[in-house]
């Protein structure tokens, strides 16, 4: 099992630090992992001249999987926007065939007091967002700014193909089947007819899977139906754009971004695994960021690439564990708690494990 490592920027190299430990604990304890490092984004830029260096490529194509830290520094922001850290990511998401995005959000008792809405309302609280990752507008062309009797204009297109849309709802389904069997479907289809061909062929997906409840929700409705009753949901499914915002939206339903991990999945199970904040330039180097959301990333590496679901739920256990002892980040203290910081929570997990 190869694993193909890349810290990145900001906080990246702290929090995948601490991350690597927990993997190499557990291949002293047997399992055959083998984890090798390379250069994504801005200190790729600065070593390379480029965000997604040849030498990754070729290390991330060949790994079976990819941890990844955070990409991006305000250094960076006045690049041409090939060579922005950003780029790197995207460029890795479509070398790799990277089509689905999974992000649980999941709100552990212990964190119950750290989301910004009411405990009742989010306690308890086990999602998936299941996110369509390499079409929709992010991709669509043609996109630019042009310029038009003496006005500028800028467009992008949004479009999907058949083959994409059923190829991500067969994930969310098969998803939904291994959970508690729901699926909302996200689109527009009331403006957009991207998105009536969306909704058309998820119904039509469906069909192969009738023990799951297939439903559609209008991405307005969902966002308010996510903060208003978000325990409704148990797997959503959306295309690029409506899933980046609908699972940030979620993230925060769960008290922190720190706490989140994600996969992003071809079609033969090969993956890369990273927390789905950013690299926060504002504490970097400082030991203040959350390692639990990359901790986690790694175990659901071990789950959905490696098929080791004992491992992962080692790690998950763990990190309950180390909540339960009352050990918190900045980012999720609260009085009462026990501050600790980027190192001090890896130790914590190292010993709960
Ligand atoms: P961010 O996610 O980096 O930070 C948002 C806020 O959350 C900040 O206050 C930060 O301190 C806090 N935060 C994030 N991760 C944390 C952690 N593990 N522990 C504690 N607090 C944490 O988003 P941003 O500030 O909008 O972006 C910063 C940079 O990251 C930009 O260059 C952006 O382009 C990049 N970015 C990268 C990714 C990625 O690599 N996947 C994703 C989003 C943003």
């Amino acid at each position: 099992m190869k694993i193909c490592v890349l810290p990145g920027d900001g906080i990246g190299p702290e929090i995948v630090a601490q991350a690597v430990r927990v993997l190499e604990r557990l291949r002293e304890d047997g399992l055959a992992l083998e984890m090798e490092t390379a250069l994504i984004g801005g200190c790729a830029v600065d070593a390379c001249g480029e965000p997604y260096p040849e030498a990754t490529r070729a290390l991330a194509r060949e790994a079976d999987a990819v941890l990844l830290g955070a990409v991006g520094a305000p250094k960076y922001d006045a690049l041409a926007r090939a060579q922005r850290p950003e780029r790197g990511l995207l460029a890795i998401r479509k070398d790799l065939d990277l089509f689905a995005n999974l992000r649980p959000a999941v709100l552990y008792p212990e964190l119950a007091h750290a989301s910004t809405l009411r405990a009742e309302v989010v306690s308890g609280l086990d999602l998936l967002i299941v996110r369509e990752l390499t079409g929709d507008v992010y991709f669509g062309e043609p996109r630019g700014i042009r310029t038009e009797h003496g006005e500028r204009i800028g467009f992008n297109t949004m479009v999907y193909s058949e083959s994409e849309i059923r190829r991500i709802a067969h994930v969310a389904f098969r998803a939904a089947r291994g959970r508690r069997r729901r699926l909302c479907s996200i689109d527009k289809m009331n403006v957009l007819e991207a998105t009536q061909l969306w909704r058309d062929v998820v119904t039509e997906t469906g069909r192969e899977y009738p023990e799951v409840a297939l439903s559609h929700m209008l991405v307005d409705n969902a966002a308010m139906q996510l903060v208003r009753a978000p325990k409704q949901f148990d797997v959503m499914l959306a295309g690029n754009l409506f899933g980046d915002i609908l699972s940030d939206e979620a993230s925060m339903l769960t008290g922190s971004i720190g706490m989140l991990p994600s996969a992003s999945l071809d079609a033969h199970g090969k993956g890369l695994y990273e927390p789905i904040h950013g690299s926060a330039p504002d504490i970097a180097g400082r030991d203040l960021a959350n390692p639990l959301a990359t901790i986690l990333s790694a175990a659901m590496m071990l789950r959905h690439s490696f098929g080791i679901e004992e491992a992962a739920v080692r790690i998950e256990s763990a990190v309950r564990r180390v909540l339960a002892q009352g050990m918190r980040t900045a980012d999720i203290f609260e009085p009462g708690t026990k501050k600790v910081g980027t190192a001090g929570m890896g130790d914590a997990v190292m010993a709960a494990l």
